[in-house]
C-alpha cells in the first residue's frame, strides 16, 4: 500500500541539523505513527512520504520553510527576571521551555525557549527550537495502513506509536 492522504504510517526516523548534530530519533523497536495529511508532521516530511511503502528508506533534506519555519526575530523578547515566579528562576537556563501567551496573537499560547539569561534580564523566543534549521531526515517506513473512521475523526493515528488518550 502506498502512502497517500488518510494513510496511517509507522516509521523510524533520525533527524539531524545540517552540521550533523542529531536532534531527535524514534525509539528502538518503537516506530512512530502518524495520520498522513493530518498536519501532524512538518510539511517537508509529509511531502517525501507520498507514494512510499513499507520497507522504503528515505533520506531527505528539509529546508526551514518546510520544517519548523524560518527564524523570526520579531518573536524574540527581552523580559525582566522578576517577571518569572521566584521559585522557578533557577531553572531559567538556555534551552529551558515554558508555555505562555503568544507575543503577537492575543489568547494564543505558544512554547517559549530561553535563549540567554543575563543578570536581571532574560532573552526568550517563541520561535521553535529548530526554526531556521535545515534538517536531514533518515526515514524507514515500517507499515502503511488505512486510517480507521475514529482516527479520521480525531485527526491522528491511534495504536502503538500514535496517540494513547482513550
Ligand atoms: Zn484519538
Amino acid at each position: 500500500m502506498l502512502i497517500a492522504k488518510n494513510s496511517v504510517v509507522s516509521f523510524h526516523y533520525k533527524v539531524a541539523t545540517a552540521d550533523g548534530e542529531q536532534v531527535d530519533a524514534s525509539e528502538e523497536g518503537k516506530p512512530m505513527s502518524y495520520l498522513h495529511g493530518g498536519g501532524q508532521l512538518i510539511a517537508g516530511v509529509e511531502e517525501v512520504m507520498v507514494g512510499k511503502q513499507a520497507g522504503d528508506h528515505v533520506d531527505a533534506t528539509i529546508p526551514p520553510e518546510k520544517g519548523y519555519g524560518v527564524y523570526d526575530a520579531n518573536l524574540d523578547r527581552e523580559v525582566p527576571l522578576d517577571a518569572f515566579p521566584k521559585d522557578g528562576r533557577k531553572e531559567l537556563k538556555p534551552g529551558f521551555t515554558f508555555v505562555a501567551e503568544h507575543p503577537d496573537k492575543d489568547g494564543e499560547r505558544v512554547m517559549f525557549t530561553v535563549i540567554d539569561v543575563d543578570g536581571q534580564s532574560v532573552r526568550i523566543t517563541a520561535n521553535h527550537p529548530l526554526a531556521g534549521q535545515t534538517l536531514l531526515f533518515t526515514i524507514d517506513v515500517v507499515d502503511v495502513r488505512k486510517a480507521s473512521a475514529e482516527e479520521l475523526s480525531h485527526g491522528h493515528a491511534h495504536g502503538p506509536g500514535g496517540h494513547h488518550h482513550h
